[in-house]
């Protein structure tokens, strides 16, 4: 009887699974905890070479170069550069003005994708809706020469999810100010930075068009306009941009492997993008991203053995911007080409979301419960990584092609409570790093892609069983 209660206790000790080579992936593991990875020096000298790197520049293409140089260098197997159209927009000059007796100067970023104002600017007065839903109900002509502003906040949370609930007022506000007859379009910073720096981001084409020049403000220059509008005045703004489109550019993805020993034609893939806004370095968004997995592959690489499946990290390019004619532009020309291959990618993650710790694991349907996801928290709950109370749904920007074609996705949840101070401002720089945090975040996803290229889960057929 004490004979069969201690094979019961070692039996619960040991791997119940068979998926992992323990002693390996804590190794691993604990090696990128203790920094000694490419995390830190990758994400430095791309953010101080290269700069802001807006999708179809010539700084993102010279990144783009020098990340696939790097990989190489580092020992990576099939590392290739893959171009694609695009239609690029460039910033130019602009200014924003608050016009009274006393003019006073407002911190404004025009949108990704607006087009530039008259010379000299375009003026009006602004009406300040709460809600984009506000400025939607407003009748028809009621906004001819002036100004439509949305004054919606994002509310801080840990998720992001404040920031995806008032998007859609950046993204859809220039068309509908437009219907009513605006000339421009103001929407207070879709971010959380109480300093005075406007949060810049893509809107949407509607019918191939950004219909009227439009501009996010800073917070605290939308409460100044706010608050002019309480006292009973009509404020009047000045817009003016020289913000071009570059019609014929391309942008490209960036793709290395880690060739499987088994199983080569299998991919776990981990994504992440080149690309950034212009007004930072684009260090949490996404150089950061950028530097987590190819830091997490490298420690896969180095291992005396590699794992049974292929592990594929693709630098995404033109993940920010919309286009005329589609609006995920780049994770479509990753998937689209590979439309005969979407089988034989196994999994796949995206870490877009700077580089907060991870704090919770998401996994595809009844990976959770399997013995492979019982394997992964308890690898990870020593990092401090919980299960995720939500669905990985279609993970980020760059993958959700791949997970609407049927590819299944996992998230590593990442604590992003001051993400959107810096996220898309010219505050987004490498200062705004945490080294420590950065290497857990390595830790992490060095942990699940081994475990995940190194088992033979087949993901879809759990989530139909
Ligand atoms: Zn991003």
């Amino acid at each position: 009887m004490k004979r069969l209660a201690l094979a019961v206790v070692l039996a619960l000790a040991l791997p119940a699974t068979g998926l992992a080579d323990e002693p390996t992936v804590v190794k691993l593991r604990d090696r990128a905890m203790a920094g000694d990875s490419i995390a830190w020096p990758f994400v430095s000298e791309l953010t101080t070479r290269f700069g802001p790197r807006p999708a179809g520049s010539a700084s993102e293409a010279a990144a783009a170069a020098w990340a696939a140089k790097e990989l190489k260098r580092l020992g990576f197997s099939n590392v290739r550069v893959e171009p694609f159209p695009l239609v690029g927009w460039i910033r130019g000059e602009e200014e924003a003005v608050l016009l009274a007796d006393r003019p006073q100067p407002l911190v404004a970023a025009a949108l990704g994708g607006s087009p530039p104002t008259p010379a000299g600017g375009v003026e009006g007065e602004v009406v300040v809706f709460a809600s984009l839903e506000e400025l939607k109900a407003a009748p028809a002509g009621s906004l001819a020469g002036r100004i439509a502003m949305v004054d919606g906040r994002t509310v801080r949370t840990q998720s992001g999810q404040g920031y995806g609930a008032a998007g859609a007022a950046r993204a859809w506000g220039p068309s509908e100010a437009a219907k009513k007859g605006a000339v421009a379009y103001l929407v207070r910073s879709i971010g959380t930075s109480t300093h005075r720096f406007a949060h810049t981001g893509s809107t949407r084409y509607v019918d191939g068009k950004v219909a009227i020049p439009a501009f996010a403000l800073s917070n605290a220059d939308a409460d100044q306009i706010g608050r002019l509008a309480a006292l009973g005045e009509r404020p009047r703004v000045r817009l003016s941009s020289t913000a071009s489109y570059a019609p014929n550019t391309r942008s490209q993805h960036v793709i290395a492997e880690v060739r499987g020993r088994e199983k080569p034609d299998e991919i776990v893939l981990a994504a992440a993008h080149l690309d950034s806004w212009d007004q930072g370095t684009g260090a949490i968004d996404d150089a950061a991203g950028v530097a987590i997995i190819a830091a997490a592959a490298k420690l896969i690489a180095d291992l005396p053995q590699r794992p049974r499946r292929t592990v594929r990290i693709v630098f995404y390019g033109a993940e920010e911007v919309t286009q005329p004619h589609a609006s995920d532009v780049g994770g479509r020309a990753y998937s689209e080409p590979r439309a005969g291959e979407i089988g034989r990618h196994v999994l796949a993650g995206e870490s877009d979301f700077g580089a907060g710790r991870v704090f919770a694991l998401a996994l595809p349907p009844k990976a959770a419960e399997a013995p492979f996801g019982r394997e992964a928290l308890r690898l990870l709950g020593p990092i401090g990584v919980i299960p995720s109370q939500r669905s990985p749904g279609r993970g980020g920007v760059d993958i959700a092609p791949l997970a609407s074609a049927g590819v299944p996705v996992f998230a590593l949840e990442q604590d992003g409570t001051d993400y959107f101070d810096f996220h898309h401002t010219a505050d987004d720089t490498l200062d705004k790093i945490d080294r420590q945090a950065l290497d857990q975040n390595v830790a992490a996803w060095a942990t699940l892609l081994w475990l995940a290229a190194d088992s033979e889960v087949d993901f879809r057929a759990l989530a139909a069983s």
